[in-house]
């Protein structure tokens, strides 16, 4: 079995290189990287690179060449547009070469619109675009990264003893890359047969006034949660277009254990 990863180089891809490299034979193994240079860097550290740039469909035909399960990473492209081309150029590319088996990182519980002249987002397309190549494949709905809490105002919070937030029922899902990883390189090393769709999410959603209790924790005396109509961040309406509340057993049971603990997953933004 051959197992390569593309996109490797990035947050979320080295994070499953690592734990790949602790549960199948190096050998077994390749890295997909864009830049020539990086490719030399891993093989440094032991590990095979191929040159993969989904803008450039030689170099995936090369890279994939007896490859049987392919991660593909979804595009860090700004223009969904431009990323749904490049993921098609990868899923082409993966028939071409005859690879057994594709996994893709979207994101978890996709909204449905009722509005059915509207586009699918990115993640919904480019999962019906590999249904259409005919490859087995395992859908990994990524649920939102816990980077977003970069942005609430902890560390303010920490001082004032006041967590103050924008108004709302917000519930979150979110996770740590480094749970997605743990998670992911399980899969790919137990290597199971036949379509499988998992939503790496957790088992239950926290709200701000569980963050304002881990604060408290963190800072050794009271933060409270409050909300404010005053409070103006991108973040908010970003949020409010995707499903963040609902929750899943997949990502704890592909981890053989439970999900990263909100604090320990929040203490690597206080910094
Ligand atoms: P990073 O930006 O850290 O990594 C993206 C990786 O994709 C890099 O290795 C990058 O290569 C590679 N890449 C970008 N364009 C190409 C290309 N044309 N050909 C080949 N490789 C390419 O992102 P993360 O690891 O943090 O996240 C992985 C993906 O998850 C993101 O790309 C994005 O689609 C998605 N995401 C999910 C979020 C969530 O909340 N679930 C939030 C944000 C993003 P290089 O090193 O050369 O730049």
């Amino acid at each position: 079995m051959t197992i390569m990863i593309t996109g490797a180089t990035g947050q979320l891809g080295s994070l499953i290189l690592e734990n790949l490299r602790d549960r199948v034979p190096a050998g077994q193994i390749i890295a997909g990287v864009r830049k020539l240079e990086q490719a030399a860097q891993l093989r440094e550290r032991g590990i095979e690179a191929h040159y993969a740039d989904y803008d450039v469909p030689e170099s995936l035909d090369e890279a994939f060449s007896g490859v049987s399960r392919l991660l593909l990473i979804s595009s860090s492209h700004t223009d969904d547009g431009v990323r749904l081309i490049q993921h098609k150029q990868v899923i082409e590319a993966a028939k071409r070469c005859g690879v057994g088996h594709i996994l893709y990182t979207g994101f978890a519980f996709p909204r449905r619109s009722s509005d059915q002249s509207k586009p699918a987002n990115v993640h919904t397309q480019t999962e019906q675009a590999i249904i259409e190549s005919g490859l087995e494949y395992t859908f990994l709905r990524n649920a939102l990264y816990i980077d977003f809490v970069g942005v609430l105002g902890m560390k303010e919070a920490l001082l004032s003893g006041e967590l103050i937030t924008a108004p709302g029922e917000w519930k979150f899902n979110s996770v740590t890359r480094g749970d997605l990883a743990l998670a992911t390189a399980n899969l790919l090393a137990e290597g199971k047969s036949g379509n499988q769709i998992y939503e790496l999410a957790r088992s239950h959603a926290w709200d701000f006034a569980d963050l304002a209790e881990v604060l408290t924790e963190i800072a050794g005396k009271p933060v409270v949660h409050r909300q404010d109509a005053g409070v103006q961040h991108w973040i908010y309406a970003f949020m409010s277009m995707l499903d963040t509340s609902s929750t899943s057993g997949d990502l704890e049971r592909l981890m053989d254990r439970p999900v990263t603990p909100l604090k320990d997953s929040v203490i690597p933004f206080l910094k």
